[in-house]
C-alpha cells in the first residue's frame, strides 16, 4: 500500500491515481520508443501522435465545433493575462471586466498596460462573497472584449450562468473548473486555464479560441505571444511543454472514463453537496460565499467567527491526520478545501469525518 495523502490543495492539485500510475509505468519507456516522453522529439512520430490524441480527446469531451482551435501554451494562467490583451485590446475600445476577486484584478492590471480598462459589475464592496449582478445592458456593444473568471479559486464563488452581448466578444479565465461541468463551451470566444487545476501539471496553459476571432491579430506583436502563430503551426510554433501535454492526454482519458464532462459533474456536485451540508448544518463551521455564488470547486470555511488560532490548529491538526492543503489563500485567511475532479467523494467523506471530530472537541 502506497502512503497517499487526501490532497485539497488549490493548485497544483491532486491527480486521479490511475494517471500517475500509468505515468510510472511509462516513465523509462513510452510505447516502446525506448526513452520517456521527457526525452522526445517535440516533432518526433511518437510526439506527434500524444499531441493528436490529447486534441482530439480534448475536442471530444467539450464537444467542441471546428471553428475552434485547441491550444497548449508554455506557462500558467498569468501567461494569458498579458496575451489575451496584447492580441485582442483595440485601442479606444475598452476593455469590459467583471471583478470577482484577485484573478480578475491581475487580469485588469495588463490590460491597463495597454490601453482602457472599464470594470462593469464588481463583487468588491460585498468583499467577493457574492457575485455581482450582471445584466447584459452593462455591457459595452464596442468593447474589445468582455472578461470573466468563471470560478474564484481564492474566494470560493462560481458562475453557473455567462450574461454576454452579442457583439462583444467574451474572454474566460477557467482556470479552476475548466472541464469540471458541462456547459456550452461555444459561448465563449477564447477560454483559457493554468493547467495545474483540473488539467495536469504547472507549466502550461490550454487554450480554446474560435479560429475568426484569432485572425483579427495584430502582426506586430511578440511572436511567441501571438494565438495564430501557434495555430497555424499546429500547436508547434516552438518546443511545447511536451511532458504537461502528455499527462492531460493521460488525464483526459481519465476524464472520459469518468463519463466525461457529465459524469463529473454529478460527481463534482455530490461532493460539494456532502461538504457545504455538513458545514450548513453545523454551528462550530460557516460557509464563507454566500449561498448562491457557491463554488463547487473551491469551499471556503471558518470556524466560529474566523476564530484564526482554532483554524491555525485545525490545519495542523487535519496534516497530522493526512489531510492536506486545507489553509485558506493569504490573502482571505480562513480554510479552504479545494474540490477537483481528480478528489473522490470518499475523500471529502473522510474529510467531513475528520471535521466532525474537530468539532466535538469544543
Ligand atoms: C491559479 C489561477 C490563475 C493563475 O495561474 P498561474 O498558473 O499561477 O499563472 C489564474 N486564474 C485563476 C482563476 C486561477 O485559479
Amino acid at each position: 500500500m502506497i502512503n497517499r495523502v487526501l490532497n485539497f490543495n488549490a493548485g497544483p492539485s491532486a491527480l486521479a491515481l490511475p494517471v500517475l500510475r500509468r505515468a510510472q509505468k511509462d516513465l523509462l519507456n513510452f510505447g516502446n520508443e525506448g526513452m520517456s516522453v521527457m526525452e522526445m522529439g517535440h516533432r518526433s512520430r511518437a510526439f506527434s501522435r500524444i499531441l493528436e490524441s490529447a486534441e482530439t480527446r480534448l475536442r471530444r469531451i467539450m464537444a467542441l465545433s471546428d471553428d475552434y482551435a485547441v491550444l497548449f501554451l508554455s506557462g500558467g494562467a498569468s501567461y494569458q493575462f498579458a496575451m489575451a490583451p496584447l492580441n485582442f485590446y483595440r485601442m479606444h475600445h475598452p476593455v469590459n471586466l467583471v471583478h470577482t476577486g484577485y484573478w480578475t484584478l491581475k487580469a485588469a492590471k495588463e490590460i491597463e498596460k495597454l490601453g482602457e480598462l472599464k470594470i462593469i459589475a464588481s463583487g468588491e464592496a460585498d468583499q467577493f462573497k457574492k457575485l455581482p449582478k450582471l445584466t447584459p445592458d452593462l455591457i459595452d456593444p464596442e468593447a474589445s472584449y468582455l472578461h470573466y473568471c468563471s470560478n474564484n479559486t481564492i474566494y470560493g464563488t462560481q458562475w453557473n450562468q455567462f450574461i454576454r452581448q452579442k457583439n462583444t466578444p467574451t474572454i474566460v479565465d477557467m482556470s479552476s473548473d475548466f472541464l469540471s461541468r458541462k456547459i456550452d463551451f461555444h459561448q465563449f470566444d477564447l477560454i483559457y486555464a493554468g493547467a495545474q487545476k483540473n488539467v495536469a501539471i504547472a507549466g502550461m496553459s490550454v487554450a480554446v479560441i474560435r479560429k475568426d476571432f484569432a485572425k483579427n491579430t495584430p502582426p506586430n506583436i511578440p511572436s511567441v505571444f501571438r494565438y495564430q502563430n501557434h495555430i497555424e503551426a499546429q500547436g508547434l510554433y516552438n518546443t511545447p511543454p511536451t511532458f504537461a501535454i502528455y499527462m492531460s492526454d493521460l488525464v483526459f482519458e481519465w476524464i472520459e472514463d469518468q463519463g466525461g464532462l457529465e459524469g463529473l459533474e454529478k460527481k463534482n456536485q455530490s461532493k460539494a453537496k456532502l461538504l457545504y451540508d455538513y458545514i450548513d448544518e453545523s454551528d462550530f463551521y460557516h460557509g464563507v460565499a454566500e449561498s448562491s455564488s457557491r463554488s463547487k470547486m473551491n469551499v471556503l470555511f471558518r470556524i466560529r467567527d474566523g476564530d484564526e488560532s482554532l483554524e491555525h490548529r485545525f490545519v495542523s491538526e487535519a496534516e497530522s491526520a493526512g489531510i492536506l492543503g486545507l489553509k485558506g489563500h493569504r490573502h482571505t485567511g480562513g480554510l479552504r478545501a479545494s474540490l477537483y475532479n481528480a478528489i473522490e467523494l470518499q475523500a471529502v467523506a473522510q474529510l467531513v469525518d475528520f471535521m466532525k471530530s474537530f468539532a466535538k472537541k469544543f
